[in-house]
């Protein structure tokens, strides 16, 4: 044997040797798709030994019916001698299942330059396929979650950076999910609201905490929309810390909370403030009153004779005469004073920073107005009527709002003992 020869079979039994550890498929097919090589991981694929395997074609080892992409792959390589890189689904006989391969296929030339066969390398990809398939499913299943959620959802980074939004998201941001995601918060709004968002975002990063916000946001209708947000820190190993976002719509909610509330302050006859919440904004006045050393006046007004109204009327008549007082209340205050129907048919105006005498003018006036006050409706001839009116202010001495009121309250009592229609004050 020459030295030639020699090192080329010993570089051929490396080759094999090497060809044998590795994990991949390694193999040459003839022109009529007959094996010529087959590596130690196809025998074994197989499970068969290399004479089972030379000079026999793939319908000894596969279900070619169930193999399509495998005949398809060879015979573009050998008829168009070209290289092929593919997928192929293959069902070993062997081992009775279905295998997923990644293969690369390429023809073989002879000395003329002409096809004589083919070599390939396949890798079994199942088990990869298998896991991508389960990650495609649970992100398919998590998305369609997301976005059918009544929820604003998104992850941000501390750069700013959007790592996901869901289909709400991109709605109120007006654009597509994959146009948003990768991008900075200042990239996609208007610099005062990203800025007004991020206020809170530094707040997660600084603290490492949840956060819970009520936000506020006007469209372009003037329409306002109030979102109660929750933001939670998101850390991943290696990467820039994040938050997750959730924003669900409470204006509806919102709402019927400030419905609730005006209808706990208001009385359902006359609409204006009930006595409650009256009490409520004069006690808070008078500790400004107290406090700047601020000159508050309060007036009360009570209806003379009502109940003789009530009497020859009748009392939807009654009714409709407090309604008809209080609109005529109501249209002569100012900004800052403070009507409320405070019982039957009684009425108390507070006046901030107003003095005695400005407020003395303004109830006679009040008293003027009323009893030319003429109430018509389903009943015989106009109704008329007068009130008399309790008139007081805070003074320095006093320790609580009470005392200003039980003054009003006195001076009303002697205006209706002294002739009523007719303004006292105390
Ligand atoms: P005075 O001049 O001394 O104030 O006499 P008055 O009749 O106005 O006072 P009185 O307190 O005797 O009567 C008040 C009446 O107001 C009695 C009550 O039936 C009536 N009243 C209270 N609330 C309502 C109401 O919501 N609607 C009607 N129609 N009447 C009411
Ligand atoms: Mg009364
Ligand atoms: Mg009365």
């Amino acid at each position: 044997m020459s030295k030639e020869k020699n090192i080329v079979t010993a570089f051929d039994s490396i080759k094999n040797e090497v060809l044998d550890i590795v994990d991949s498929f390694i193999y040459t097919k003839n022109l009529s798709g007959q094996y010529t090589y087959a590596n130690q991981a196809v025998l074994d694929l197989f499970e068969k030994s290399l004479a089972e395997v030379v000079g026999f074609d793939d319908s000894h080892f596969f279900d070619l019916s169930q193999s399509k992409q495998l005949q398809l792959n060879d015979r573009l390589v050998m008829d168009q001698a070209i290289r092929v890189e593919s997928e192929e689904s293959n069902f070993i006989n062997a081992k009775n299942e279905t295998l997923i391969f990644k293969v690369v296929k390429k023809p073989l030339f002879n000395s003329d330059g002409i096809v004589d066969g083919m070599c390939g390398i396949s890798t079994d990809i199942t088990a990869e396929k298998k896991l991508q398939a389960q990650l495609d499913e649970q992100s398919y299943l998590l998305d369609t979650m997301l976005n059918n959620i009544d929820a604003h959802i998104y992850v941000k980074d501390s750069e700013r950076r959007f790592l996901y939004v869901n289909s709400r998201v991109a709605e109120l941001f007006g654009d597509k999910a994959q146009n948003i995601i990768g991008k900075k918060d200042t990239e996609i709004l208007p610099e005062e609201i990203a800025e007004h968002f991020y206020q809170s975002d530094k707040q997660v990063f600084e603290t490492n905490k949840k956060q819970v916000i009520e936000e506020t946001a006007h469209d372009d209708n003037g329409d306002t929309s109030h979102y109660l947000s929750t933001k939670v820190p998101f850390n991943r190993p290696d990467k820039l810390p994040a938050l997750i976002g959730f924003s669900t719509d409470v204006t509806e909610l919102f709402k019927l909370k400030e419905q609730f509330k005006q209808l706990a302050n208001t009385d359902p006859l006359t609409n204006l403030y009930n006595r409650r919440f009256f009490t409520e904004q004069a006690e808070k006045e008078y500790h400004r009153a107290k406090r700047y050393s601020l000159s508050m006046t309060l007036i009360s007004i009570d209806i003379d004779h009502f109940k003789s109204i009530n009497d020859n009327f009748g009392h939807p008549a009654g009714d409709q005469v407090l309604i008809e007082v209080a609109n005529h209340l109501k249209a002569s205050l100012r900004q800052s004073d403070i009507l409320a129907r405070i019982g039957g048919e009684e009425f108390s105006i507070l006046l901030p920073e107003t003095s005695a005498k400005s407020a003395m003018v303004f109830a006679e006036r009040i008293r003027e107005e009323q009893s030319k006050l003429k109430v018509i409706g389903d009943w015989q001839g106009a109704i008329k009527l007068s009130v008399s009116i309790g008139v007081s202010s805070f003074l320095s001495s006093d320790k609580a709002f009470d005392a200003i009121f039980s003054r009003a309250d006195k001076a009303l009592y002697q205006a209706k003992n002294f002739s009523r229609n007719k303004v006292i004050y105390l």
